[in-house]
């Protein structure tokens, strides 16, 4: 269960581990958490992440669930994609990268896409992995769900995290303005109840339909600025001659 042998951290001749055992050195590593919208380019942002740091010669594991291609990959829409290893709400991250270990792969560092889906005790395996063994640590996720509210484990990654940052590729409300919130849209309207639904972020999805005995109405999203998601405004409102626009 020694984790294998990395060179990332080695500053000097002192500093070279006799057994490659990174637990040994305060080298810090540390938990950092991207968050946005959809459509902010964060899975964009977690594969160039990666690049920069595999360009480094470090080794890393990339971890998503629900990516948008449907796949275990982080696709991102600018077209790049890597494989990358699907998790579900069961998984044990820390088993994970021991078993990586346990193979004698090295793992420097973690790439987590989708992470608002990750559980609360699954932000702490990484706290632990970050802490206990070194292993750098790069969230992506979304900020809030459709109703507004912070995801569990973005909030739990907003609690525990060394750094958190806002992505800073702004996405617009149709008006203009930044916008900051995920709506759901069903059959045309803004919906504020249900359930939060492990799917990709633009997935298509199907939610049961308000009445018709289980009809499933196509659900989509549309990132909105809070004025006009309070509104649940999803678009100009026609305006005829003389009328003046609502906005
Ligand atoms: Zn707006």
């Amino acid at each position: 269960m020694t984790p294998h042998p990395t060179s990332a951290a080695a500053t000097g001749p002192d500093s070279v581990p006799a057994s490659g055992d990174r637990r040994r050195h305060p080298a810090p590593a540390s938990l950092v958490f991207f968050h946005g919208p959809m459509d902010c380019g964060k899975s964009t942002l977690a594969l160039q992440v990666d690049h920069n740091q595999s360009r480094q010669g470090r080794h890393g594991l990339l971890l998503t669930q629900g990516d948008r291609s449907g796949a275990p990959q982080i696709s991102s829409r600018v077209g790049l994609r890597r494989d990358a290893v699907e998790l579900s709400a069961g998984t044990d991250v820390r088993l994970l990268v021991r078993d990586r270990w346990a193979l004698g792969q090295r793992v420097d560092y973690l790439i987590v896409d989708e992470a608002q889906f990750l559980t609360g005790a699954q932000v702490e395996q990484l706290a632990e992995l970050v802490d206990e063994s070194h292993v750098d640590v790069y969230a992506f996720g979304l900020t809030t769900d459709f109703r507004t509210r912070l995801f569990e484990g973005t909030q739990r990654l907003f609690e525990l995290a060394d750094d958190v940052q806002r992505v800073q590729v702004q996405v617009l409300c149709w008006c203009g303005l930044p916008g900051l919130l995920n709506a759901r849209v069903v059959g045309g309207a803004l919906v504020r109840e249900g359930a939060t639904v492990v799917v990709a972020d633009t997935a298509p999805a199907l939610a049961p339909g308000p009445g018709e005995g289980g009809v499933e109405e196509a659900v989509r999203y549309q990132v909105l600025c809070r004025r006009h998601h309070a509104r649940g405004q999803l678009g100009p409102t026609p305006t005829g001659p003389g009328q003046l626009a609502l906005r």
